[in-house]
């Protein structure tokens, strides 16, 4: 939420700023490459350079061991495709500006993977829900995400009880994602001309937008500086960026950028 106000444009700088301290200026890199461990699975990772595998998160920060599954998943099939025996796999998170990195081994990598890849192929092995099923194409209909749906107890929870809150916040965080699937849903099948009974679709008006230069030429000889600059908001990232392309000195105005708030997000204690 401390971000809602600032474009996609700034949050991406951040990132661009953290991969260029990790791999330098001059560094070769691929930006979405598929990486592919044949006839197992493939991926696209954000961005591999060397020995690095990045990836941009958006969102809250995930709790450990975060996204290793998935990087380990990038990490391996970039390894055996380029005769490494290590790779650095960072979780660029974009909305909070959270770099979280870990050195991962080919050994490690095949651990992990062979043995997610051979649970996955086991008829007996069961879904079990976790952090990542929001993205998981089976959420409208996994058992995992509603499995107690209907049980008695649920509705006897004791909320200003600390552990029983834990737990049904446990439980909500689970049939969250099946909701959000079921809307999803709902609003596809009405954007395919489907009936649902009490539910239709609501235009809603698009963001306006406005090409800032454009404006500029129109607007600042009738509007002036001050009026013009009064409608206008600062990417300090991109101001700092730029200003270092072009000036060695520190930015003049540092000692004026102020910063909100911060602000905490709720995440899963593992
Ligand atoms: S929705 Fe079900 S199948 Fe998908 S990741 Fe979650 S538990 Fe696994």
């Amino acid at each position: 939420m401390a971000y809602k106000a600032i474009s996609d444009e700034r949050l991406i700088d951040w990132a661009i700023e953290t991969v260029h301290q990790v791999i330098g200026g001059e560094a070769l890199v691929q930006v979405e490459p598929r990486l592919e461990l044949k006839g197992k699975y493939f991926g696209y990772a954000d961005l591999v350079s060397g020995d690095h595998v990045f990836d941009l998160k958006s969102g809250g920060i995930a709790s450990k061991p975060g996204y290793k599954a998935q990087l380990a998943g990038y990490a391996l099939a970039y390894m055996e495709d380029t005769f490494r025996d290590f790779a650095w796999c960072h979780e660029l998170y974009i909305d909070s500006q959270y770099h979280r990195y870990y050195k991962i081994t080919l050994d490690e990598a095949r651990k992990l993977v062979h043995g997610i890849l051979d649970a996955h192929l086991d008829e007996k092995s069961e879904p079990s829900a976790c952090c990542f099923c929001k993205w998981c194409k089976h959420a409208l209909t996994c058992k995992a995400l509603t499995e107690d749906i209907d049980e008695e107890d649920m509705k006897d929870f004791n909320l200003n009880n600390p552990e029983e809150l834990a737990e049904a916040l446990h439980i909500a965080r689970r049939y969250k994602v099946w909701v959000e699937a079921v809307e999803k849903e709902a609003k596809k099948q009405l954007q395919d001309g489907k009936q649902l009974e009490g539910w239709r679709l609501q235009k809603r008006s698009g963001r306006e937008a406005i090409n800032i230069k454009q404006a500029h030429e129109e607007l600042y000889s009738k509007m002036g500086s001050e009026k013009f600059l009064e409608c206008c908001t600062m990417n300090i990232s991109k101001l700092r960026k730029i200003w270092g392309e072009h000036y060695d000195d520190d930015l003049p105005v540092e000692e004026f950028i102020t910063r909100s708030r911060d602000t905490v997000a709720m995440v899963e204690d593992k």
